[in-house]
């Protein structure tokens, strides 16, 4: 079992996509590995930042890493949702496979915009239409 640490972290994947209404920070309390994913070294000491950006305020906390591999606020909001989904399901941490999309993430994809949906298309996709009643 290793260590691990609570940090406060931005993350950019929850916020609007670029230029699209006001620069709104979203930050969130993550638990990661306390040791460097890369070379299994500890990681730098977290500490308090008060940042900045668009006239936004917000606070993170950033570590710096003695054994000089920088860590990405995406990377680290990725290894805490593995962390998560390995902790609820029986998956072991170390084997658990960081770059498989979950299925639950295909489902969220919106609807193309300009996409012509066809009603009566879409109703064969979702319910038998021979139990329908027309
Ligand atoms: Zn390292």
């Amino acid at each position: 079992m290793s260590e691990t640490m609570t940090v406060t972290v931005r993350d950019r994947s929850a916020e609007a996509p670029w230029g699209v209404g006001l620069t709104s920070p979203v930050t969130r309390q993550v638990t990661i590995s306390a040791n460097c994913p890369r070379c299994g070294q500890r990681r730098g000491e977290p500490r308090g930042l008060n940042q900045v950006d668009d006239g936004a305020h917000y606070w993170v906390q950033v570590w710096i890493n003695p054994c000089g591999h920088v860590d990405m606020y995406a990377d680290v909001v990725v290894e805490a949702a593995a962390r998560l989904e390995a902790a609820s399901g029986a998956l072991d941490p170390v084997d658990a496979d960081v770059d498989e999309t979950p299925d639950e993430y295909d489902d969220d994809v919106p609807v193309r915009p300009g996409l012509d949906l066809d009603p009566d298309d879409a109703h064969d996709r979702v319910v038998d239409a021979s139990n329908e009643v027309v």
